[in-house]
């Protein structure tokens, strides 16, 4: 096992055989092994620099009904909120002042958000804080409406995968929504320009490791700036309520892969990740990882956006949590840099 992973650092590659393989054979040795070289390669990229990216939930209404998610349609226990246009940009103002120079707007599938609106709401963002990159978050649009919100000043979007499999991807939403459609988008907004932010989640319901080499050689081949890769959690109003949540093991094994298969890839460690454990993102970094996203939302709106049940730092100002994340990532030798935080992958 150990061959495969020197395998895959000296040539940032495997089959699909040999990613099964190597993800089903794990063992706490082996991780440590691999969390070791994952940080020589992330070190030799990055240093101990993490970026940090301000995230503004800004509408938790949702067109969608995925069966993992807590602000799916169906749940009608949830409080819908949603910012306006001088809300998002006081929040930007507050995370500009606490050293964020990229703001990340993420929310559900919310028409009231016209593409017309949205325009509006980006080139707004792009005045006023020339020197931050702006990110979006926003689900599946199309084409026209990706080129409009490039032209308007947004220079990276995220959108993760969830799954590779055709299958598997059914299994985990509604039948509108496709595996295809999702990859055809990623496609999309490659091809406009975005700096591409994809990933999956780990312990989904019915997830094999034949899954997840599949989305390891999907990783391979769209060939994205970034990848967020989380534990799924369940949530208590939805349909995998009773499901058992993806373990901090496996997502740890697959950050030090991700980060030998994508040297210079941006990788976060996810709020979920620090969710289903008190340590859970000092180990993501430890394993790999660069990146972390605190929330810029208001603290009025924070616990209505959960996707999950027991998400952390919801009752948390921004600027505490910038403070508790840079006490964190300092305690394990780590220093959170202000700059844009752009990928070395290009
Ligand atoms: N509407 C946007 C933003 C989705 S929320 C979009 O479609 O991209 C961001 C991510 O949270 C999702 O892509 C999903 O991977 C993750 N997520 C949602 N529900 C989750 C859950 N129950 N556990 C863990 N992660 C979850």
């Amino acid at each position: 096992m150990k061959e495969l992973i020197d395998k895959l650092r000296d040539t940032n590659e495997l089959s699909r055989g040999e990613w099964e393989c190597l993800i089903r054979g794990r063992t706490p040795k082996l991780a440590e092994y691999l969390f070791e070289e994952a940080r020589k390669v992330r070190h030799a990229h990055y240093g101990t620099d993490v970026y940090v990216r301000g995230l503004i939930e800004f509408t938790n209404y949702c067109r969608n009904d995925c069966f993992y998610c807590g602000i799916r349609k169906s749940n009608l226990e949830v409080r819908r909120y949603r910012l306006d246009k001088q809300e998002i940009l006081l929040c930007c103002e507050t995370g500009y002042e606490l050293g964020f120079r990229t703001f990340v707007l993420q929310g559900g599938e919310d028409g009231f958000y016209s593409d017309d609106k949205m325009v509006e709401m980006i080139g707004d963002i792009r005045d006023k804080f020339p020197d931050c990159a702006i990110t979006l978050s926003i689900g599946e649009k199309s084409y026209e409406a990706y080129q409009r919100f490039y032209d308007a000043g947004a220079d990276r979007y995220l959108l993760r995968h969830e799954t590779y499999d055709a299958e598997h991807y059914g299994k985990l939403h509604p039948p509108e929504l496709t595996a295809a459609r999702r990859q055809q988008c990623l496609w999309d907004l490659k091809k406009i320009g975005y700096q591409v932010g994809t990933g999956f989640m780990v312990g989904t319901p019915w997830q094999t490791e034949a899954n997840l080499a599949s989305d390891m050689l999907f990783l391979k081949e769209l060939n994205p700036q970034m990848v967020g890769i989380g534990p799924f959690i369940p949530h208590h109003e939805t349909p995998f309520a009773a499901y058992d949540a993806g373990s901090k093991e496996l997502t740890l094994f697959m950050l030090g892969l991700i980060r030998l298969m994508l040297p210079k890839v941006l990788l976060p460690a996810t709020t979920a990740l620090g969710t289903i454990d008190t340590q859970g993102r000092e180990a993501g970094i430890l394993a790999g990882a660069n990146v972390v996203m605190p929330n810029l939302s208001p603290t009025s709106v924070r616990k209505d956006y959960s996707l999950y049940d027991n998400k952390i730092c919801t009752g948390d100002e921004a600027a505490e949590c910038r403070m508790c994340l840079a006490n964190r990532m300092h305690s394990i030798g780590y220093e959170v840099v202000v700059n844009r935080g752009d990928s070395l992958n290009n």
